[in-house]
């Protein structure tokens, strides 16, 4: 049998108000609330995130923003701070983060943009501790350049990586070594295993499941009558540690996009195509660098008043040639656009990915027959 692959989630711990406190200055230990305006605590919306400090008084995320402010209340009434958060920030603090941990991995896949799958078996050349002492290393890289905290789970596959994550959080590191399984599932509750959520812990607690041991022991076929074959036999597989360890920069991904707003709405069609083409191959250029092709070639176009439509089109083996694209989306602009209305944002995207086994051969004469 092959050696189990080392697979490591990173999470950042608290990002949006982590990355807050560090832009502003703010001190860590008063209650930090990022979400709608609480308005004196009469505030209709809701909290979108808080830190540690906040979360100490039993704020959550989706909690309503005035529930909040009961709980910690803001000037002058109390010393919470409350602030509507700024997507750039994290944005920029992403990035940054993404690129101290992408050369560590062989495979490395952003799961979002505070995640991020690694699959660092061979820079570890399969050895644990090795992989326990990187993590160590990034950790302590991500703290000096760019000021944040984040947690690390290592472990033979990506869900068992992610759980893992989790349990010294913030600033933790844990190893689920592929012999440990059993004894890491003990006791355990059933909510801890990411893709089990409230529904189907009532429905599990009817029958007196409470921790992941006690619905491996039920077993498969008798857990099958309570929730399904298919629910059972994955969470058998979890259990067993037999869940996928394949990371990929497609499974986070289903398209590549990127559109552009003008400052006024255009009439000059030729300016809006040339605008389209320079995106696709823009779009092309980050398809090439995480190494995927794609299959779908969709124009969004939107006109004055806010008016939209895309406008797709296929092609039948996958590709990441630009200018089979920008061929691709220069027809169905020229055939689609409606010449009577001003546009206000024109956009591309390539769907239907996937990562090239070998390079297809140009397609270009194909799509120039129809
Ligand atoms: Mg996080």
């Amino acid at each position: 049998m092959d050696n189990p692959r080392i697979i490591v989630h990173c999470d950042l711990d608290a990002f949006y108000a982590a990355v807050e406190t560090l832009h502003h200055g703010f001190d860590e230990s008063i209650p930090l609330i990022i979400g709608s305006d609480p308005e004196n605590g009469r505030g209709r919306g809701i909290v979108s995130t808080c830190n540690y400090a906040a979360r100490a008084y039993g704020i959550r995320s989706a909690m309503a923003i005035s529930e909040a402010w009961r709980r910690c209340p803001g000037q002058p009434y109390g010393n919470a701070i409350y602030i509507r958060g700024s997507r750039g920030l994290y944005s920029r603090a992403s990035r940054k983060v993404m690129k101290i941990l992408k050369p560590s991995a062989q495979f490395f896949e952003q799961a979002s943009i505070d995640e991020a799958y690694l699959d660092i078996t061979e820079q570890v050349e399969n050895n644990w501790d090795s992989a326990l002492a990187l993590c160590r290393k990034l950790q302590e890289e991500i703290m000096q350049v760019i000021g944040l905290s984040a947690s690390f789970g290592i472990a033979s596959n990506r869900i068992l990586a992610k759980m893992a994550s989790e349990v010294n959080k913030p600033n933790g590191i844990f190893r689920i070594l592929p012999d440990e399984l059993p004894d890491f599932f003990e006791g355990r509750n059933i909510r801890e295993v990411p893709g089990i959520g409230k529904k189907r812990a009532t429905q599990l607690h009817e029958w007196g499941i409470t921790t992941i041991d006690e619905m491996y022991t039920y077993g498969e076929i008798s857990l099958s009558r309570i929730t399904g074959e298919r629910f059972a036999a994955w969470i058998t597989r979890v259990y067993e540690g037999r869940t996928s360890s394949e990371i990929s920069p497609l499974r986070s991904r289903k398209s590549i996009g990127k559109e552009h707003t003008f400052d006024y709405d255009r009439e000059n069609y030729q300016v809006v195509l040339e605008n389209l083409l320079s995106i696709v191959r823009r779009v092309m250029k980050s398809a090439r660098e995480v190494g995927v092709s794609g299959r779908l070639a969709e124009v969004k176009i939107r006109y004055t008043g806010f008016e939209t439509h895309t406008h797709g089109r296929s092609i039948p083996v996958t590709m990441d040639d630009e200018e089979v694209f920008v061929s691709l989306a220069e027809k169905l602009f020229a055939n689609n656009v409606q010449t009577n209305k001003k546009i206000r944002l024109i956009g591309f995207r390539l769907g239907h990915l996937d990562t090239p086994k070998t390079k297809q051969t140009r397609l270009l004469s194909i799509i120039e027959e129809e």
